[in-house]
């Protein structure tokens, strides 16, 4: 299968995939219990906090292993958080992940106050209307999305948390695209939160992160892992895993992918979302010209995976709402522009030869998205 459909899931890094065959097996003991097997886990798992605080370039006192992203995202987008923090406001935008967006959507309903930063047409946060908000609602707390999952478009974290500081508002990033994709250090961004997931960079599936500077409250009560914010025995596999990944990241290899995606998008002839401002290396997402969800069909039927946008909306026929924001009328109404994009995000382990495949694919079926080019032995012309 030709998988492009990185910013969903990823495969098992190397050293994930050895984990899984070779001791994986062997990790079943409770690390919070008192044997001798169990102990080793334990100080496995703070070695594992350790390495991910010095690549995350914060204190390891912050970090907590949780089970998702979403889960991340929802013990700062709590009542009690904001509660412990005198919040009762949230400054945020139409783009984030519906981890975040039905969260917030659900706050409003608790007596919330919720204001929604605009956006142009390329996905960017309109840093002035941020700074009126923050000026009109000052210890907001601010959520924002560091890389967006569908288009790739990335906000300057280090803009926003300077203007967000001078009105002592809080601020989480939803950094779950941001991990591998781009340089993380939290100490120079200067968040207060921030929420990763493992299974968006070759871990375990049942692993997220939480950075925490400021106070939050758990979302559940229990035992005393991670000093009692996050009960529930550790998944120790999955959070080793996270360690693995991490330590398999190869910046160098975002190149090679950058020129694939350069090389896909050359040969369009369509509207690339964001493209004219800053996106990471791997994702591209453009309009088809025909309904997005029977081209996602017609690709998985030669063998192609790609998709319509989040994974969590897979399988609701709903039009994107992040595709919707960008208010692209002159294909019809925005909601049918929506109806036909395409997500395509790539890795590594993708070649020019599945390029070139996917390209003749929509050559056959969506003819007019793609230049008028001959593909016949390009991959031997470039140098892969
Ligand atoms: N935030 C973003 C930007 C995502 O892309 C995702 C997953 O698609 C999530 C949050 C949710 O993460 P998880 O699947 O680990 O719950």
């Amino acid at each position: 299968m030709i998988y492009f459909d990185h910013n969903s899931t990823t495969p098992y890094s190397k050293s994930v995939k050895q984990y899984i065959q070779n001791d994986f097996v062997k990790d079943w003991h409770n690390p919070s219990s008192i044997y001798i097997n169990s102990e080793i886990l334990n100080q496995n798992i703070r070695s594992c906090r350790n390495t991910i605080a010095n690549f995350l370039n914060c204190f390891s006192k912050h970090l907590y292993f949780t089970s998702c992203g979403t889960e991340s995202i929802n013990t700062v987008l709590s009542e009690d958080t904001l509660n412990a923090n005198n919040i009762s406001s949230i400054i945020t935008s139409h783009l984030e992940h519906h981890a975040s967006l039905n969260k917030i959507k659900y706050l409003k309903t608790k007596g919330l106050f919720v204001h929604y930063v605009k956006n142009n047409d390329q996905g960017e946060i309109d840093m002035e209307h941020f700074e009126q908000l923050c000026v009109k609602n000052p210890k907001s707390l601010v959520s924002l999305l560091s890389v967006n999952n569908e288009t790739g478009v990335q906000t300057d974290i280090k803009r926003i948390t300077h203007i967000a500081k001078k009105f002592d508002c809080l601020v989480h990033i939803d950094g779950v695209q941001s991990l591998g994709k781009e340089l993380v250090d939290l100490e120079d961004l200067d968040v207060d939160y921030a929420s990763f997931s493992g299974h968006k960079i070759g871990a375990l599936k049942g692993v997220g992160l939480l950075y925490a500077k400021a106070n939050f409250n758990p979302l559940m009560l229990g035992g005393g892992q991670e000093r009692g914010l996050r009960p529930g025995t550790y998944n120790y596999p999955a959070i080793y895993s996270l360690k693995l990944a991490i330590q398999d990241l190869d910046l160098n290899m975002q190149k090679h992918v950058k020129k694939l995606r350069d090389h896909l998008e050359k040969s369009l002839n369509t509207r690339i979302n964001g493209q004219k401002t800053e996106r990471v290396f791997n994702t591209s997402n453009f309009y088809c010209n025909m309904s997005n969800q029977a081209l996602v069909l017609c690709l998985a039927k030669h063998n192609i995976a790609v998709s319509t946008g989040s994974a969590c909306n897979a399988g609701t026929p709903e039009p994107s709402q992040v595709i919707q924001m960008l208010n692209i009328t002159s294909y019809g109404s925005a909601i049918d522009y929506a109806r036909s994009c395409l997500r395509v995000s790539l890795a590594a382990s993708n070649s020019y030869k599945e390029i070139d495949t996917f390209i003749n694919v929509l050559k056959k079926h969506a003819a007019s998205i793609v230049k008028n080019t001959s593909f016949k032995n390009r991959s031997t012309q470039l140098q892969i």
